[in-house]
């Protein structure tokens, strides 16, 4: 059964003690977890270990890293490798957030490296894609996000794809309070799990947690996540608000 997810994305804001603040106010909050669900903190990489120890007895709440070098070491001033994280305990991060793509130019390729890279040292990659404004205008939004699963994901085997995190986010919907209608981002589920079971088998594809993101708040993450291929949210603004993000986990299936 595939795990319901609420991710929050810090991106680079809180100090140290504000991100200490809000996981406090969260961790501490009495939510109750089940099985099938987490909640998952992609905080900015110099809190990490903070971070971890706070959720540290939280069955089901996790930390993640927001980033990860292509390269496994060397002369890379200022870059994250997968060793790294693997050294702290982080067992999840994002990979390919369309910030990364823009203003970092990642690559599809490189991000298949990324994901090879998290894998073998058993980190989760949380894998973004989606597609900008200009080609949701076309109506072409399902081919352009097939190439990004197909150029990213589909070396993998059946069993290293399970191990993926998909989130499906619309560039033109992130941090712009613009989210998608429920049936948008069902639409957009349904077809990326459909082109996952063209490759890997239904059974697979089943398997494979798809994630929505793009201005999910407290208010609209019911009616998101009760949609049948949503299986939770990627979230960046309402996750910097401890009863916003408390909600949005409640509303997980
Ligand atoms: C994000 O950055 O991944 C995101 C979905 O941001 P927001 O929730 O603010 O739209």
């Amino acid at each position: 059964m595939r795990k319901q997810i609420a991710a929050a994305n810090w991106k680079m804001n809180n100090t140290l003690e504000e991100g200490t603040k809000l996981l406090n106010e969260i961790v501490g909050s009495g939510l109750q977890l089940s099985d099938n669900q987490c909640a998952i903190f992609a905080v900015p990489s110099p809190y990490l270990i903070s971070a971890d120890q706070q959720v540290a007895g939280n069955s089901n709440m996790f930390v993640a890293a927001q980033n990860c070098h292509h390269k496994t070491s060397g002369a890379y001033t200022g870059e994250v490798s997968v060793d790294m994280l693997a050294s702290i305990n982080i067992h999840y991060c994002l990979v390919g957030h369309s910030e990364r793509r823009e203003y970092f130019a990642e690559s599809n390729q490189q991000l298949a490296e990324k994901v090879d890279l998290c894998l073998s040292k058993e980190i989760t990659p949380i894998f973004c894609c989606g597609e900008p404004l200009s080609i949701r205008d076309e109506n072409i939004q399902n081919d352009y996000v097939a190439v990004q699963l197909n150029e990213s994901l589909f070396h993998l085997d059946a069993d290293a794809i399970q191990k993926v995190v998909i989130a499906y986010e619309p560039i033109w919907a992130i941090g712009t309070g613009k989210t998608a209608t429920a049936a948008q981002a069902q639409e957009m589920h349904a077809h990326i799990r459909s082109v996952l079971a063209n490759q890997f088998g239904n059974a697979v594809a089943d398997n494979v947690s798809i994630l929505y993101g793009g201005s999910v708040k407290g208010a609209n993450a019911n009616e998101i996540f009760s949609q049948p291929d949503v299986d939770g949210g990627l979230v960046g603004g309402a996750s910097l608000i401890a009863s916003e993000f408390v909600q949005i986990i409640k509303a997980l299936k």
